[in-house]
């Protein structure tokens, strides 16, 4: 692609921030929509759906409760050959990680290879069968018992259990989480209630939040002035004629930023059917495929 003649900036954060913002990730450099919007003919938004859903409980902000999104990129660096100061550590740590999905079952892995001394993975849901009911899911995604090669390292999977705070240490451990108050739950008709007496308290120095994530990150559509879709994403077809064009003109959408976070593969169709999206819309016809 660079012999093709494509410029790569990486480091490069496209915001518009309000003076004095303290911008906590990786950039070095800051440019605006509208600097994008003025030298470039077309600009195409791919930028993902990282904005994790939160637990607003009581100690959210103790010490050692992270979003899998600050722990997991962290450790993608150090295997690609990066040195980090205060890279966020399960090493001989009570590690509890909350959500059930895949990106729970990576920070699951993670923390196993860190040397945690134990690990559990909450799931709000109650435990689903080993074996679909094929009849009764049919045509939709087989609700079973998922178990990754994370989890087949070690890990204590806990159902059905919702978390009500999380608890902060005393003397030099004040500030930072040691446990969680959990609950137990009960679901009946897609709706759960908390059981009574069921109440826990669980060692915990380190907390991963993979809850699943609500819509691209920031306030990054707002700042292009891209109207959003009612999940917050980027609002933009996949129709042949005028797909991925949001209602900004030249401003183009797709893969997770236009979908909600997603899978691989179908960033990678979004972003071919982009590209002729835009080849047609800059050269009035395309032989790109679709
Ligand atoms: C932990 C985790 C595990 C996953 N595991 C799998 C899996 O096993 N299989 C699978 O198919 N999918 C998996 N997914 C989903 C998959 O990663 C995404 O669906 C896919 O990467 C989406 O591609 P994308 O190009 O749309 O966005 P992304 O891959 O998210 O890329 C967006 C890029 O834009 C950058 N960016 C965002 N905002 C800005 C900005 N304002 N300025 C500059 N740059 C910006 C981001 O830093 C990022 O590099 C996983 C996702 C996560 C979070």
């Amino acid at each position: 692609m660079q012999a093709e003649g494509v410029t790569f900036r990486t480091g490069v954060l496209v915001a518009d921030l309000p003076d004095g913002t303290k911008v906590t990730n990786w950039a070095k450099e800051t440019v605006t929509p509208d600097q994008l919007k003025a030298e470039f003919d077309a600009v195409l938004l791919a930028g993902g759906a990282e904005q994790s859903r939160d637990l607003p409980v009581p100690g959210r902000d103790l010490q050692g409760v992270h979003f899998a999104m600050e722990f997991l990129p962290q450790q993608n660096k150090v295997v690609a050959g990066d040195k980090l100061k205060g890279q966020i550590m399960a090493t001989d740590k009570h590690v509890v990680v909350i959500g059930g999905g895949d990106t729970g079952s990576d920070c699951v892995g993670t923390s196993n290879r860190h040397g945690a001394k134990s690990v559990t993975q909450f799931e709000l849901l109650p435990m689903p069968p080993e074996h679909e009911d094929k009849p009764l899911v049919w045509p939709y995604w087989p609700i079973k018992l998922r178990t990754s090669s994370s989890h087949e390292e070690g890990c204590q999977r806990e159902f059905a259990i919702a978390t009500k705070e999380f608890i902060g240490g005393e003397g030099k451990d004040k500030g930072k989480v040691k446990a969680l108050r959990t609950v137990r739950l009960e679901w009946q008709g897609g709706k759960m209630t908390e059981i009574p007496g069921s109440e826990q308290v669980i060692p915990a120095d380190l907390v991963l939040l993979a809850m699943g994530f609500v819509s691209p990150v920031g306030s990054i559509l707002d700042a292009f002035g891209v109207d959003k879709d009612a999940r917050g994403n980027a609002r933009a077809s996949t129709e042949f004629i005028g797909g991925y064009a949001t209602n900004v003109p030249k401003v183009f959408a797709a893969g997770d930023m236009r979908r909600g976070q997603s899978l691989v593969v179908w960033a990678i169709r979004e972003g071919r059917q982009a590209a002729r999206a835009i080849d047609e819309a800059l050269m009035g016809a395309s032989d790109l495929p679709r």
